[in-house]
């Protein structure tokens, strides 16, 4: 067999994505390679592939026994046989596997990193033949990365040990120059192959939204999206109880995850989520490493997280499976005092002396800027994220919030001006949440404090809405005319643009989504419904039509039930998008199964018999 055969004959896809093929021949060539792509781009195949084609075992290095085990139940169900040897067995079934690998009976073995270098693994290692070494997640060893383990500094270790050296390839979706070079080279990977794909996943819609009422928008979205399976993500523990207990209280199956649930609730709920059990999940940001589903439809952020890299992190766990999927920033000026104080407060690194902490909060000041800038720009979603990670792309994505939105220019000089003013009068001391509140005329503490009463300013905007004052702001910051500083205090600051503002002579002018005339209320599941048909444009289908649509719901149910049989997640069985397939082309043999996309010999012998029925019966 070659790659390509395996690709069909185990995992039923018909060809292989942008980058995969090189990674492969070079790993077959005895090659170490690096493969840097973003979640969701195949990096697993780039290394299961060779696996099968080599002679002796790999052993794949993973993170967390979340992800072996889906890798493993994922192979398994094609055919392959797989095994991970973590903390999660016992000491009986460790041995067993152990054994059983002595054996010659799996091709991949998945390992904590822990495990490389005690005894009992060295044991079995130094006597097998093996011929690769892949490292998932590779990342892990660089303290650069944002989850450095120092369990993966054993690797190298390891290897070292090893009669005879094995390939060694590595995969990450960590693009950043440290992160790369710390992988080569604290793996010691010899002339790597090292291919980079691009960081855009075009199957993503990203939107922001700064809506008075967020669980009423949240509440609509899943009530329009019933059956499909999303995260929400929110920035405090407290808020993910509140919205969970809502969403409950409204109907809607959810579950939730943070770190002051007990271990065993955080597993059982993550299971729910997994199994599709419970579609939506409520969680803070410690949930998601190591979620491999496949078919999370969206991704809605209850607030906006602390920076660009965790929102794309988090915002990329939709849509792995490349079909479209939503990306959804929930904005609330209060979520910029809530990331602030979680930097004033951060003393998560012991080591860091008083300068460096210093300067470690200021980085994290001004990344959390940028972020916010995000929920501010009114150019492309898609083109500021890239640029952020030092991409270049068109401006315009024509699949984001902003490039599907219409905008009126607006003329908010006056706004802009009273705010520069007001700054300027109050000698360029304070913060943006005092300044706001004196022009808007608010009676706090604070300003009582500070005698911003008696400021020319005060009130001065009253009858403009908060809202509208901060993003004034914001577009004032984004254009250059004020900055704020970011040392511990954050204090406003006039640039020059400013000057020719307050004398009355520059106008300032701001794109703005024009007010939407009459909202219809859409239909329910009419998103999910045009997602499908979507998919099926992909196989070049006219139409998803009734008929159609009753089919897929069977082929989910029969999904679901074998799932359940299998005790595996009902993605690991066949993807929504092999499902679509299916009914668009209803297959009525066993050979016709084999065209389907997402369909190898295992899975159709497995599970054809069942499929085809339950197609004949739905053709009836
Ligand atoms: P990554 O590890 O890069 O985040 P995965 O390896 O988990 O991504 O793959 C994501 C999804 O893409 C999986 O469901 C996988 O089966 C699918 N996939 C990978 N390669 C291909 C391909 N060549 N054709 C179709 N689907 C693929
Ligand atoms: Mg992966
Ligand atoms: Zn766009």
């Amino acid at each position: 067999m070659d790659k390509r055969q395996v690709l069909k004959e185990y995992f039923g896809y018909d060809g292989f994505r942008e980058g995969q093929e090189e990674l492969m021949d070079a790993i077959l060539s005895g090659r170490d390679v690096l493969g840097i792509m973003p979640t969701g781009a195949g990096k697993s195949l780039c290394f299961q592939i060779p696996a099968l084609l080599m002679e002796g075992i790999t052993l794949v290095i993973s993170p967390l026994i979340s992800l072996m085990k889906d890798q493993v139940e994922a192979l398994n169900q094609a055919g392959v046989h797989a095994a991970y040897l973590n903390s999660s067995l016992t000491p009986g079934q460790y041995r067993k596997a152990l054994g059983l690998a002595a054996a010659g009976r799996y091709k991949l073995i998945y390992v904590a990193p822990e495990r490389l270098v005690t005894e009992e693994f060295l044991d079995f290692a130094l006597n097998a033949s093996i011929s690769m070494v892949a490292v998932d997640e590779a990342h892990c060893v660089s303290q650069w990365g944002q989850d450095f383990r120092p369990s993966y500094l054993k690797i190298v270790e390891f290897v070292k040990r090893l009669p005879r050296r094995p390939v060694l390839a590595a995969f990450t979706a960590t693009a950043t120059r440290e992160v790369r070079e710390d992988v080569a080279g604290i793996l010691t990977l010899r002339d790597p192959l090292v291919r980079i794909t691009g960081f855009d996943r075009p199957n993503l819609y990203f939107a922001v939204q700064s809506p008075g009422d967020k669980y009423g928008v949240l509440r609509q979205y899943l009530e329009l999206h019933p059956g499909e399976s999303g995260i929400v993500y929110c920035l405090t523990r407290k808020l993910v109880e509140e919205v969970c207990v809502r969403l409950r209280s409204d109907g809607i199956l959810a579950t939730r995850y943070h770190a002051g649930l007990s271990d065993e609730e955080r597993r059982k709920n993550q299971e729910d989520f997994i199994y599709d059990r419970s579609p939506v999940m409520v969680a803070t940001n410690a949930f998601g490493m190591g979620i491999d589903k496949s078919n999370v439809r969206y991704v809605i952020h209850y607030n906006m997280p602390k920076n660009m890299e965790s929102y794309y992190q988090e915002a990329g766990r939709a849509g792995r499976d490349g079909e479209p999927a939503d990306c959804i920033l929930l904005y609330g000026g209060q979520d910029v005092v809530t990331n602030q104080l979680f930097i004033e407060n951060n003393r998560d690194n012991e080591e860091l002396d008083i300068q460096e902490l210093a300067l470690v909060q200021q980085r994290d000041r001004e990344r959390l800027k940028k972020m916010t800038f995000y929920c501010f720009t009114r150019e492309c979603l898609r083109d500021y994220i890239l640029r952020y990670f030092g991409e270049y792309s068109a401006n315009y994505c024509g699949n984001c919030g902003n490039c599907l939105s219409q905008f009126e220019t607006v003329d908010v000089t006056e706004t802009a001006r009273g705010i520069a003013g007001c700054i300027k009068s109050s000698g360029q001391r304070y913060g943006v949440t005092v300044i706001l509140d004196t022009v808007h005329g608010a009676n706090t503490v604070k300003i009582r404090n500070y005698r911003m009463e008696d400021n020319p300013f005060y009130g001065s905007l009253a009858k403009v809405p908060l809202y509208r004052l901060r993003q004034v702001m914001n577009h004032l910051q984004l254009q250059g005319y004020l900055y704020v500083t970011t040392d511990s205090y954050a204090v406003v600051k006039l640039m020059e643009l400013s000057e020719g503002l307050i004398r009355g002579e520059t106008k300032v002018l701001m794109k703005l989504p024009r007010e939407e005339p009459e909202k219809k209320k859409p239909e329910k599941g009419g998103k999910a419904r045009r997602r499908r048909q979507s998919m099926a444009a992909d196989f070049h289908a006219e139409e998803f039509t009734e008929k159609e649509e009753k089919l897929f719901e069977a082929l989910r149910a029969l999904r679901m039930q074998i799932a359940k049989e299998e005790q595996v997640p009902p993605y690991v069985v066949f993807s929504d998008k092999t499902l679509i397939h299916l009914c668009i082309r209803k297959p009525a043999s066993q050979e016709e199964l084999l065209e389907i996309s997402g369909i190898g010999a295992f899975k159709a012998k497995k599970y054809g018999k069942r499929f085809l029925e339950c197609i004949r019966e739905g053709n009836l």
